[in-house]
C-alpha cells in the first residue's frame, strides 16, 4: 500500500507509523508518501488521521505501477527526458573506458552525431578474473572529462558499493548492470541518492524480480528510475542472450518507468544489433543503449559486439524514419 500523509504531519509520527507498520517512507517535495507491503489492503487504523490518500496493489510493485501514476514518469537528464512519449534517447559509447585517447575519439564522434549521452564502463563485472577489470577511478575520471569537453552527459557502471560513491558523483545517470541487479548496497546507496539510475535487468530474473529491484531504489526515495532490457537467458546458445521484447511489452503495459533496450549485450554479436535496434525504436522505448569503438577488433571487452564508429552513424541515421513512423523522434 502507499499512502499519501497529511504535509503537515510530524517526521515522528510518520517514522513512527513507518516502524510500526514495517514500512519505508520519503517526501517527494512536501509530500510524505509511507509505502508498506501489498498485503496491506486497508489503511491501518493509527495511520488514519494522518492520511490524505491511499493505494492497494496486487503485489509489491507499487511506486513503479501506472495504475499509481496513471502516467508515466519522465526522467530529465540534461537536455534530453526519458519517459516524455515522444523521445528515445540514443546513448553510446565503447563498453569499457580502455584510454583518454579512445574516450576522446568517442566523445567527438557522439557530438557530431548530435548524440547528448555518452556511455561507457570503468568498473567491469567481468565472467572471468583473467580479464580486463576496468581502469577504475582512474577510468571514470577520464569519462567524466572527456563528457565534459565535448558538453555531453555521462552514463557509465557501478560494479559493487566500495565505488558507489565515486560513481554517483561523476555520473550523470548511474548504470546498475544485470550482474549487480540485485547488490543490495547498490540499490539502497542509488535509493539515498538524487541522479537517474538505469536498473538493468539480470539475465536470470523475472520481470517481477526485476520491477521489485526497481521498487528498492525508488521506496528509498529516488524515483528517477529507468529500466533496462538487455537480454535474458534461455535454451538458446546461437546468440549470446534473449532480447525479451515481450518483457518489454509487459514493463510498458504495466509500469510508470522509461524502458530503456540495450541490444548490444543480448545480441553478443556486431551483425543482429541495427537491426535489433530498429526493432527496439519501433516498439516505442525510451531509450536505446549502443556499444561502440573506435576499433572493435582491439577492443579490451565485449569486442564481438561493438559496432564501429561508421557502423553506429549508418545505424544512427536509419532510426529516424522508424521513430516518426510511430510518431517519435530520435534524440
Ligand atoms: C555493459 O553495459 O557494459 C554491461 C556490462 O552490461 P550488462 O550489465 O547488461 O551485462
Ligand atoms: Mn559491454
Amino acid at each position: 500500500m502507499i499512502l499519501h500523509l497529511k504535509p503537515d504531519t510530524t517526521e515522528d509520527i510518520i517514522a513512527g507509523l513507518s516502524a510500526e507498520i514495517g514500512g519505508h517512507y520519503f517526501y517527494r517535495g512536501e509530500q510524505p508518501v509511507l509505502v508498506t507491503s501489498a498485503s496491506m489492503k486497508e489503511v491501518p487504523a493509527d495511520a488514519e488521521p494522518f492520511t490524505q490518500d491511499h493505494w492497494t496493489f496486487e503485489d509489491d510493485i507499487q511506486l513503479a505501477h501506472l495504475s499509481y501514476t496513471k502516467v508515466k514518469r519522465e526522467v530529465p537528464v540534461g537536455q534530453v527526458v526519458f519517459g516524455n512519449g515522444t523521445d528515445t534517447v540514443f546513448m553510446t559509447g565503447p563498453c569499457s573506458v580502455e584510454s583518454e585517447e579512445q574516450l576522446e575519439k568517442v566523445a567527438i564522434f557522439c557530438k557530431g552525431l548530435g548524440v547528448k549521452i555518452i556511455r561507457a564502463g570503468s568498473y567491469k563485472p567481468r565472467t572471468s578474473p583473467y580479464t580486463f577489470q576496468g581502469l577504475g577511478l582512474e577510468g571514470l575520471q577520464i569519462l567524466r572529462k572527456a563528457a565534459d569537453r565535448h558538453g555531453l552527459k555521462v552514463i557509465t557502471e557501478v560494479r559493487d558499493a566500495t565505488h558507489v560513491d565515486h560513481v554517483i558523483e561523476l555520473s550523470d545517470i548511474i548504470q546498475i548492470g544485470a550482474k549487480s541487479m540485485y547488490d543490495h548496497g547498490i540499490l539502497k546507496a542509488c535509493g539515498l541518492a538524487d541522479k537517474p539510475v538505469l536498473l538493468k535487468r539480470g539475465f536470470g530474473s523475472t520481470l517481477q524480480e526485476f520491477v521489485q529491484c526497481a521498487e528498492f531504489i525508488m521506496s528509498g526515495g529516488n524515483e528517477q528510475v529507468m529500466l533496462c532490457e538487455r537480454g535474458i537467458r534461455t535454451f538458446e546458445t546461437k546468440t549470446r542472450f534473449t532480447l525479451d521484447l515481450c518483457g518489454v511489452a509487459w514493463l510498458k503495459e504495466t509500469t510508470n518507468l522509461p524502458i530503456v533496450l540495450d541490444p548490444s549485450h543480448a545480441m553478443g554479436k556486431r551483425f543482429g544489433v541495427p537491426d535489433l535496434a530498429r526493432a527496439c525504436v519501433a516498439m516505442g522505448v525510451d531509450g536505446l543503449l549502443i556499444e561502440t569503438h573506435p576499433d572493435p577488433s582491439v577492443a579490451l571487452s565485449d569486442a564481438a559486439q561493438q559496432l564501429n564508429m561508421e557502423q553506429t552513424k549508418a545505424l544512427y541515421q536509419s532510426l529516424s524514419p522508424v521513430a516518426e513512423s510511430i510518431g517519435r523522434r530520435i534524440v
